[in-house]
């Protein structure tokens, strides 16, 4: 089913548009100067600028800064229903070695917002009015699309501990780490207990 055609064409109806239908740097929709009937729908193609997210204390970009997206709106009888997709790359910073990484995000949101409604999965946080605010849409649910772990790759073998190299390129000069002598101690007892059993000497006895 093509939506298109429901948007009809009006110049200045969409803030920013060229013509409505596809538009560039979309940040608000004025949905009132879409003009649609209840129960009427259009999808946008527009491209979204996407502030830098703050993860961790390093910064995470879109890549573009201002991704292609398709917007869906259709007007209910009684409020709105939005539906936002696409396909972008983040980049910035992997967690483990702090080289570049490029992690695919697929955003798939939607939003409902009934009028009068009081339900927080009824209202949406993005519409003031009748404007929407697209772009710190956007940017939330590229938030919330991103992997569970920023990694430059999935088998990234971090930075070492001791001197910072990235193990990436190989191992670096350093040692192996030292096991620790108390927790040694400790192993052993337990390796006996598991195959021995508790011996008279492990109990606890006065001197
Ligand atoms: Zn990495
Ligand atoms: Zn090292």
């Amino acid at each position: 089913m093509d939506r298109r055609p429901a948007a009809r064409q009006r110049s200045g109806s969409a803030r920013g548009a060229g013509r409505l239908g596809e538009v560039e740097r979309l940040a608000e929709l004025d949905l009132h100067g879409l003009d649609l009937p209840p129960g009427g729908a259009c999808a946008l193609e527009v491209t979204v600028p996407i502030a830098p997210l703050q993860i961790g204390g390093q910064e995470y970009r879109a890549e573009p800064d201002a991704p292609r997206l398709s917007l869906e709106v259709v007007q209910l009888i009684n409020g709105w229903h939005f539906r936002l997709r696409g396909r972008l790359v983040v980049v910035g910073p992997c967690w483990r070695c702090l080289e570049p990484a490029h992690p695919d995000v697929i955003v798939d949101a939607s939003e409902v917002a009934i009028d009068g409604a009081d339900d927080p999965e009824m209202t949406s946080l993005y519409l003031r009015g009748e404007v929407l605010e697209v772009a710190q849409w956007a940017r939330d649910a590229v938030a919330e699309a991103l992997p569970p772990a920023i990694l430059c790759e999935e088998g990234c073998a971090g930075m070492c501990v001791t001197c910072g190299a990235n193990l990436n390129a190989g191992p670096c000069a350093c040692p192996p780490p030292a096991s620790d002598a108390r927790w040694s101690a400790l192993a052993d007892l337990a390796a006996r207990l598991s195959t021995e059993g508790p011996r008279e000497d492990d109990q606890a006895r006065p001197n």
